[in-house]
């Protein structure tokens, strides 16, 4: 059995507890005008450009390199195993993200079992979209569930992101009614998600399940163009300014008055 990911990042402090390695899965359903990994979208492997910076007098020059790579869960393992030092010193592990890494069910399957066989943490970062069956069951595989909720109102998550939300939240009020350790993670990006009509009805939705207390604010960091660029894709966010941190604070306090632990951060 072989998965396809775009990229292992290690020493990653915002993709759930302690110092973990991110595993970076490759193709996602949904098309976020925001995502910062472009790269990540599609399920095939592609060209992007690179620049390699030229030492002493030569130029700086730009490469072409494939963006997506196989790899077998076994092989993953030995990758994530290099750095169980830091696991076990933070208590950190290993998240898998993306992409969407429900996209990829057997493979992910597969390295969620191989690493609770080793003992080492998991966590899963999900944007939720994924029939409910295998949803459930990477959950169950899984130590930890970081769920992306990103907008309520149907129509407009249609016309945003290129798929309903309907499956979404029935697949997180599952999940909680499950009472799996899950996470939610709101990506704040001006414009898109952040108007008090979507976070209003996001805290009414989250208060109404039972089991859901932490929450993660994502602020916008404008950040990904170079990545836009070097695919040859368009950047639909470039203007939009970075993140405010009192607005984004003002938000922090709304869900805390609904009971909910929050941080802003992955
Ligand atoms: S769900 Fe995540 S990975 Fe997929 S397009 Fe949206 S932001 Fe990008």
């Amino acid at each position: 059995m072989q998965g396809i990911i775009f990229n292992i990042k290690k020493y990653a402090i915002h993709d759930g507890p302690g110092i973990r390695t991110t595993v970076f899965f490759k193709g996602c359903p949904l098309k976020c005008p925001w995502c910062h990994n472009p790269e990540g979208i599609s399920f095939a492997p592609q060209k992007m450009k690179k620049m390699i910076r030229g030492d002493g007098e030569k130029k700086n020059t730009l490469r072409e390199e494939i963006i997506g790579r196989s790899i077998s869960p076994a092989d993953l393992l030995t990758e994530i195993e290099k750095d169980r030092i830091f696991y076990e010193e933070s208590g950190g592990g290993v998240t898998f993200s993306g992409g969407e890494p429900l996209a990829q069910p057997d493979f992910l399957k597969q390295a969620l079992r191989l690493c609770r066989q080793r003992d080492i943490h998991t966590a899963t970062d999900s944007s939720g979209y994924a029939p409910a069956d295998i949803l459930s069951g990477i959950a169950d595989e899984s130590d930890l569930f970081l769920f992306d909720l990103k907008i309520m109102d149907d129509e407009k998550h249609r016309s945003l992101t290129g798929v309903s939300n309907r499956g979404i939240l029935a697949n997180l009020k599952l999940l909680s009614e499950k009472r799996k350790n899950v996470m939610i993670r709101i990506p704040l990006i001006p414009g898109y998600t952040d108007d008090e009509e979507n976070l209003a009805e996001m805290r009414g939705f989250l208060s109404s399940l039972p089991g859901i207390r932490e929450i993660a604010l994502l602020p916008f960091h404008n950040t990904a163009e170079g990545k836009y660029r070097k695919l040859g894709k368009q950047n639909a966010v470039k203007d939009i300014p970075g993140a405010d941190p009192e607005s984004m604070e003002k938000i922090r306090e709304k869900f805390v008055s609904c009971d909910f632990h929050v941080r802003i951060g992955g």
